[in-house]
C-alpha cells in the first residue's frame, strides 16, 4: 500500500500512513473495532488474569504504534495494570500463604 502524501510503501492495513501520518484509506469500522479489541481484551484480562492481560495489552500497543490508532491509550493503562494487578495478587498470595501456614 502507498501513501498518497509521501509516496512510502508500508505493509498493513494501516488508515494512517506510519510515515508522515496521512490518511490513507477511509477508516473502516472493523478495522478499528478490531484493532481496539485487543487492547480491550487486554485490559480486561490484566483483572482476571494479569500475564494474558500484558501480552494483550501489548500486542495492542505495538498495533497501535504502527497505525496511529487511539487504542495505545488503552493499551499503555492495560500494560500498567496488569503489572499492578500481578503485584497485588502477590502481596495477596503471600498474605493468604502465610494465614494459611
Ligand atoms: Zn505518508
Amino acid at each position: 500500500m502507498f501513501c498518497p502524501k509521501c509516496g512510502k510503501d508500508f505493509r498493513g492495513d494501516c488508515v494512517f500512513c506510519p510515515y508522515c501520518g496521512a490518511q490513507v484509506a477511509m477508516p473502516v469500522q472493523q478495522q478499528q473495532v478490531r484493532t481496539n479489541a485487543v487492547a480491550v481484551v487486554g485490559f480486561l484480562l490484566a483483572f482476571l488474569f494479569p500475564p494474558a492481560g500484558l501480552i494483550c495489552s501489548i500486542i495492542g500497543l505495538i498495533h497501535a504504534k504502527n497505525c496511529g490508532d487511539s487504542g495505545r491509550k488503552l493499551a499503555t493503562a492495560g500494560i500498567i495494570l496488569s503489572v499492578l494487578v500481578s503485584f497485588i495478587y502477590s502481596v495477596f498470595g503471600f498474605m493468604l500463604l502465610m494465614l494459611l501456614v
